[in-house]
């Protein structure tokens, strides 16, 4: 090869991996988890689970998935993992029964599907997805949303399912809440959050998981972001909302918003959200002892933890 061509090539080499997108991904399993008060063995199969959740989206991610791809995949497999309050292994409501809700949201074009009080789809993040991608609505709760995953075929299971030994004896708080966010390499944002609730909630509670701009929100223009902690805060607060308006209509910072947010009037000991920006920086913020979490990036970061 001539030593220009090479150079060229070389030159062409180098500049593909400088001008790499960056990515990146943010789960969290919930914000009522007390380190102090898990067994070890809870302590490492939550960790577990989170780092191969993270493991997955990180290489969808980089193979060029979108965003919103990876984080209905990662919230479909923590709702199918009964360690987690989503889908089987959720909390129970006051009459021993599991009510789900999801959203998800595209931040690339503001679309975005949620659904509550759902007792027999499978995995309610899909059916949000769903409700997103084939439907003119945004919200769909009970047993209209069941039969509209029935009628787009999603897979069914009887309310039976949902419920383990270890939610119905509910001996010790659960973990929380699951959700994801994440930055693909077109530079496009998604979040998306499932759960079953507040353990003993009264029956029809919804939480702020399913209310896009309390509990979820995704924007191109300024975040993603998923919340865990106690809804009726997040609703009040407009959290998931909030972090992201802080961020186009003062231009501070994605940490500092969270920071300003969480210093406006959020109780102690409510919950925390985990966020993603553009630039693949990401926070992971809670006032609880604990929240189970992770991140992974582009840059080559890599973290999973339960306590501060
Ligand atoms: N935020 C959820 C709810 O209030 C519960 C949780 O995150 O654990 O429904």
């Amino acid at each position: 090869m001539k030593k220009w061509l090479l150079h060229t090539f070389l030159a062409c080499w180098a500049c593909h991996f400088a001008s790499a997108e960056p990515y990146a991904i943010v789960v969290h399993g919930g914000a009522g988890a007390d380190p102090a008060q898990m067994e070890p063995e809870e302590i490492e199969g939550v960790k577990a689970r989170i780092q191969s959740v993270l493991q997955q989206g990180l290489s969808d991610l980089k193979a060029g998935r979108s965003a919103l791809r990876v984080v209905e995949e990662a919230v479909r497999s923590l709702e199918d993992d009964p360690w987690f309050n989503a889908g089987q292994g959720a909390a129970l409501n006051s009459e021993g029964e599991a009510e789900l809700d999801a959203a998800i949201m595209d931040g690339s074009n503001l679309r975005c599907g949620a659904v509550a009080d759902v007792r027999r789809t499978r995995n309610p993040i899909s059916l949000a997805r769903w409700v997103m991608e084939k439907t003119p609505h945004v919200l769909l709760v009970g047993p209209g949303a069941d039969r509209f995953a029935q009628q787009s075929g999603l897979e069914m299971v009887e309310p039976e399912y949902f419920i383990t030994e270890r939610a119905r004896r509910a001996l010790r708080k659960k973990q929380g809440t699951v959700g994801c966010v994440a930055l693909d390499i077109r530079g496009h944002l998604a979040a998306a959050t499932s759960t079953g609730g507040l353990t003993n909630k009264r029956p029809g509670r919804v939480g702020d998981s399913p209310i896009i701009g309390a509990g979820t929100f995704a924007d191109d223009r300024s975040c993603a972001v998923s919340c865990t902690g106690v809804g009726e805060e997040f609703i009040r607060h407009q959290v998931a909302g909030q972090i992201s308006q802080r961020i186009r209509l003062t231009h501070v910072t994605l940490p500092e918003s969270v920071r300003q947010t969480f210093a406006d009037g959020l109780p102690d000991d409510v919950g925390g959200v985990i966020a993603v920006n553009r630039k693949g920086e990401w926070v992971m913020h809670f006032n609880t002892p604990g929240m189970s979490r992770g991140a992974a990036d582009s840059a080559g970061h890599f973290e999973v933890a339960i306590g501060k």
